[in-house]
């Protein structure tokens, strides 16, 4: 069970859980969010293009994130398993990747309820070093602003305001919920209920995948 998605609303938890799984598996987590990110920090005209849509909330054009996430799952270290973290987020998206011939061994949908999504997001610290991520009040750093990891600055994503998440998860809604049951027909999905402490969501997730 090693080439795995993590499906979920904007604030669920998924790069949380991912970079758990990661480390404990030995497997990469291929995240969209923050390979764009890369790519507009690094001034890209694709990151640039990107950019436009992801400040606005809503979904990066499906042959853009294919793109990218084909060329990484050709990585070396993908060959032994992944966690796409974040793609696919439309069904097209998702259609592309069974289209390339990538097989799939678990998607896992992390449910949280809508109310308690925006106070996760408006909270999350984002490490500009290592890609941690924190929250001001649920997973606060030792030293306010200051990586525990990496010692790098935390910073506050600029999609993370209460306005942009309103777009984001509208598009989630409208794009990304349908995928639920495009994976559900294939029998590949588990749902885990993403509320409670980190711990006790990497267990549910382990034991989901396993
Ligand atoms: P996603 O990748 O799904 O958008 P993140 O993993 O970035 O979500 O988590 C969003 C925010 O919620 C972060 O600030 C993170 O620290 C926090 N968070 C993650 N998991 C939990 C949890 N189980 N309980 C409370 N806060 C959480
Ligand atoms: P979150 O952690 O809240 O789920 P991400 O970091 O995954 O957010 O994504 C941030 C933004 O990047 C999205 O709002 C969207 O604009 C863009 N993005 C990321 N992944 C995809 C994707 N698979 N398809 C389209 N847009 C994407
Ligand atoms: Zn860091």
């Amino acid at each position: 069970m090693s080439r795995l998605v993590m499906l979920g609303p904007p604030g669920a938890g998924k790069g949380t859980q991912a970079k758990r799984l990661s480390a404990s598996m030995g497997i990469p987590q291929v995240s969209t969010g923050d390979m764009l990110r890369a790519a507009k920090k690094a001034g890209t005209e694709m990151g640039k293009r990107a950019e436009k849509y992801m400040s606005a909330g809503e979904l990066v054009p499906d042959e853009v994130v294919v793109g990218i996430v084909k060329d990484r799952l050709t990585d070396a270290d993908c060959a032994g398993g992944f966690i796409l973290d974040g793609f696919p987020r439309t069904v097209p998206q998702a259609q592309a990747l069974d289209d390339a011939g990538v097989k799939l061994d678990v998607v896992v949908n992390v449910n949280v309820a809508s109310e308690l999504l925006v106070e996760r997001v408006t909270g999350r610290l984002s490490c500009g070093g290592c890609g941690a991520m924190y929250h001001k009040r649920y997973n606060a750093p030792a030293v306010a602003d200051v990586c525990d990891s990496c010692g790098s600055e935390l910073y506050v994503r600029r999609d993370d305001t209460e306005e942009v998440f309103g777009s984001r998860l509208a598009a989630y809604e409208k794009m990304t919920a349908p995928l639920a049951s495009f994976y559900a027909d294939k029998g590949l999905l588990k749902e885990i209920d993403g509320v409670g402490s980190l711990d006790e969501v990497q267990a549910r997730l382990v034991k989901a995948i396993s």
